[in-house]
């Protein structure tokens, strides 16, 4: 499962940060998952669960995922529309019809409160 050795991504970096700052216990993580990288946000959240629980620096972190809208960017003007429910046939502010989709394809740590 993919999500899962990315939740040691996150835990391992959870364990650095801790180490560099004195901290004995992880309260709560706040991650963006970018809405392209394909990652099961339930499955990730199963996850960090899981694994989370096994290591007295997390057993208690409350674990928050935001999810940035998809958008999609102009290879013209590079200007970004964001995306409804199919891309947009053309870019709104100069026609262009090379658009590529945009918003986010990894992981990123947000904010972490420790204790
Ligand atoms: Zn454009």
């Amino acid at each position: 499962m993919h999500e899962l050795s990315l939740v040691q991504g996150l835990l391992r970096q959870l364990a650095d940060l801790a180490g560099k700052h004195g901290a004995t216990s992880v309260s709560r993580v706040k991650v963006e998952i970018g809405p392209l990288s394909g990652i099961v946000v339930d499955s990730f959240c199963f996850g960090f669960e899981v694994l989370a629980v096994e290591d007295e620096l997390t057993q208690r972190a409350i674990l928050e995922i935001v999810v940035p809208p998809l958008q999609y960017q102009c290879c013209h003007c590079g200007s970004s529309c964001p995306a409804t429910t199919t891309m947009p046939d053309s870019c709104p502010r100069c026609g262009t019809t090379l658009l590529v989709p945009a918003g986010g394809d990894g992981i990123v740590l947000l904010q972490v409160e420790m204790e």
